[in-house]
């Protein structure tokens, strides 16, 4: 198969694994810088060009779109799904998995379990918002945060007050969240693929923290799940759409929670924790799907 991995760099951890267990299998693998694709958009033949040259098609596409090159990066997918190539995640959930409260509001629908979520614009509204979400401690969340930063745990209502609003006055968008304490600064990554999770790995924030990112100095290890928490990782990625995705959950008292469904998710934390070949079962799930006809929109929104 000729298989073409959209990245920013070959030396990503992901990347290079992706390439390499794509090679190991007989592959045609190339990595192809996202943002030096260019295109032209034209009724008949849409084409590619990358550096001067015209991209041949290829049988799938690995996307590999860092959060801040997001709109780019999906409408270059969107060009090989129009040549008619397969993508490992589409560019439809891609942009969805991208918008946190879009994210939240079709899980939701679905009936998946999650945190007591609010949002508002207004800072007349804030006293009733802490209100909805069932008041201090809570969390608040920048929706355009990745890994742990722009996440704050407010002890108090009045600690709350005043971060949301300094966030709204820096006109950040924000969302306040129920605040999850029996998770214990854990949560679980699941790691799907198709309709499995094919590895999972508790994150265990720092004593004194409550984030458990690894870039935040949490450790990972290897955890079995439930298979309530495997069923719940699994919908989610169908309800975003996704492939491919790592699925983060919370160990609340009412069971699950999902706080994220994310669709680039990284190989090197999850694959060095279970020892587990992820970057193989992946390019096995692009030789048994990437056929043709089988690039049609799933998800739900
Ligand atoms: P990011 O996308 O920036 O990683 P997350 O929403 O995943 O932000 O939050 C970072 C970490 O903070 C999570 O991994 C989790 O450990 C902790 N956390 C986030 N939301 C909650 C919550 N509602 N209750 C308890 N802990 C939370």
């Amino acid at each position: 198969m000729k298989i073409i991995i959209l990245s920013r760099s070959k030396r990503i951890y992901s990347t290079a694994r992706l390439l390499e267990a794509g090679l190991a299998r007989g592959h045609d693998v190339k990595v192809v810088d996202t943002l030096r694709c260019y295109m032209n958009i034209v009724s008949h033949r849409p084409l590619i060009h990358y550096k001067g040259e015209v991209v041949e098609k290829p049988d799938a596409v690995i996307p590999r779109i860092g959060a801040s090159v997001t709109f780019y990066g999906t409408a270059v997918l969107r060009q090989f799904e129009m040549i008619g190539t397969f993508p490992l995640n589409e560019s439809v959930a891609i942009s969805r998995s991208r918008d946190k409260l879009r994210s939240l509001q079709l899980l939701s629908r679905r009936g998946l379990g999650l945190p007591v979520t609010g949002f508002c614009r207004s800072p007349d509204d804030i006293d009733d918002l802490i209100k909805m979400v069932g008041g201090a401690p809570l969390v608040i969340k920048l929706l355009e945060g990745t890994q742990g930063i722009g996440v704050v745990l407010a002890e108090t209502r009045k600690a709350a007050e005043s971060v949301i609003e300094a966030f709204m006055g820096l006109k950040a968008n924000i969302m306040v969240q129920e605040y999850i304490k029996e998770a214990g600064g854990a949560d679980i990554r699941c790691f799907v693929i198709g309709s499995k999770v094919v590895a999972a790995m508790r994150r265990q924030a720092q004593p004194g923290e409550f984030r458990s990112n690894l870039h935040r100095g949490g450790t990972a290890e290897v955890i079995r799940i439930t298979p309530e928490e495997r069923s719940t990782a699994v919908r989610a990625a169908k309800v975003m759409g996704l492939n491919v995705a790592g699925v983060d959950l919370l160990r609340s008292n009412h069971g699950p929670v999902v706080m994220e469904v994310n669709s680039s998710p990284g190989l090197e934390g999850i694959e060095a924790v279970t020892g587990k070949d992820i970057a193989g079962m992946i390019i096995g799930f692009l030789e048994t799907n990437a056929a043709e006809k089988k690039t049609r929109t799933k998800g739900t929104g």
